[in-house]
C-alpha cells in the first residue's frame, strides 16, 4: 500500500503548513499526478477515503486528481514534446529520448478552504 503512505504524507504536509483551525475548514485537495509517478489514481482515491474516514475533521474533504502527461526535452531540436503511449521519442526529429522533464510529479497543486480561500503551490 504505497498509496496509503503517500496519502499520509499529504496530510502531514498540510498539517505542517496550516493550523488546526484552518484544517477544520478544508474542503478539497487538488493533486497533480504525473503519468510516470507510479501513482495509480484509483488506489490513491481509495487510500484517501480510508485515511480520511479515520479522522473526523476530514470527513468532507474531497480529493481531485489531475493527470500530468509525460514531456521530454530534445537537445537536437531544443524543444519539448509530449509522449504518447510510452513512446519515448522526440515528436519533431523522431530521435529516441528519455530526457523526461514532466510527468514524474506528485504535487499538491491547490487546497480549498470554505469561504473561498485557496492556497496554491504547496509542494
Ligand atoms: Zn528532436
Amino acid at each position: 500500500m504505497h498509496e496509503a503512505s503517500l496519502v499520509q504524507n499529504i496530510f502531514d504536509i498540510l498539517e505542517s503548513k496550516f493550523t488546526e483551525e484552518e484544517l477544520e475548514t478544508l474542503e478539497s485537495i487538488d493533486l497533480q499526478v504525473g503519468l510516470l509517478s507510479n501513482v495509480e489514481p484509483l488506489l490513491m482515491k481509495s487510500a484517501f477515503e480510508a485515511v480520511k474516514s479515520s479522522i473526523d475533521k476530514y470527513q468532507d474533504v474531497k480529493l481531485n486528481m489531475e493527470v500530468v502527461d509525460v514531456e521530454i526535452f530534445c537537445d537536437n531540436c531544443d524543444t519539448n514534446s509530449t509522449i504518447n503511449n510510452y513512446k519515448f521519442a522526440c515528436a519533431h526529429c523522431g530521435q529516441p529520448n528519455n530526457n523526461v522533464i514532466k510527468g514524474m510529479e506528485l504535487l499538491i497543486k491547490r487546497v480549498h478552504f470554505s469561504g473561498e480561500q485557496e492556497v496554491t503551490g504547496l509542494t
